[in-house]
């Protein structure tokens, strides 16, 4: 994919985050303190104004997602202002000069991402943060490098909702949600699900 086609498939992806507020508020008004859908609303809607912007002309696939990810930093606040603007940011300084995203940039992007993203945040796997999604996405994608990108995100974006569903038997240690301590079993992580929606809805742009 050129930087014309991901910045299109973004702009969908972002339009399906703004559309999930209300789904993401529900799981954080179990798991967390309510915000978590408005903070993604918020930053996705500033990518939508920022990808519609003729001025915003970025140089490559690496900038492109680091410009993301600071818009995303600067516009939700909350922890996942800050965690998912790492994912971005990370995530595209490590493909800086990359014109073309296939299989194996993506997942050097989710890779480097998610270890951003542990050093921002210190959640592991099994800490029920959206890290148990990032994590199966990255470790999936790894072994998908031999597909194309056509072939590879679908399975990526499946075992990112296989990580998210996962995380309904764990008890948070992180952020808001461990104070409710095994309140939230049963439910899943809402950042988790966010980062599950993000992929799939990549995934729903490049296979329409
Ligand atoms: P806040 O917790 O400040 O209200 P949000 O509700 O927007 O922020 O986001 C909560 C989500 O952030 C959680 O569901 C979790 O997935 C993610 N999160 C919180 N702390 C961490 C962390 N240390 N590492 C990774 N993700 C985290
Ligand atoms: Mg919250
Ligand atoms: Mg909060």
């Amino acid at each position: 994919m050129n930087l014309l086609q991901i910045r299109k498939m973004m702009l969908f992806t972002a339009q399906r985050m703004v559309e999930s507020e209300p789904e993401l508020t529900a799981l954080d008004q179990i798991v967390g303190d309510g915000d978590h859908g408005i903070g993604m609303k918020r930053g996705f809607a500033s990518i939508i104004e920022l990808l519609q912007d003729e001025k915003f002309q970025p140089t490559d696939i690496g900038d492109f997602f680091i410009k993301i990810g600071t818009k995303l930093m600067t516009s939700m606040g909350g922890a996942s202002g800050a965690i998912f603007g790492t994912l971005f940011r990370t995530g595209g300084k490590s493909i800086v000069g990359t014109m073309e995203l296939n299989s194996e940039v993506f997942a050097k992007f989710l890779n480097d991402g998610w270890q951003g993203v542990y050093q921002r945040g210190n959640a592991e796997p099994g800490d029920k943060t959206m890290v148990d999604a990032l994590s199966a996405a990255s470790k999936s994608a790894n072994e998908l490098t031999h597909l194309t990108l056509n072939e590879a995100l679908p399975i990526i974006a499946k075992s990112a909702m296989e990580g998210a569903e996962k995380t309904k038997q764990m008890i948070a240690v992180f952020g808001r949600a461990k104070n409710l301590g095994d309140r939230t079993i049963g439910h899943m992580d809402p950042g988790a699900v966010s980062m599950a929606f993000i992929l799939k809805y990549m995934n729903d742009y490049i296979h329409m």
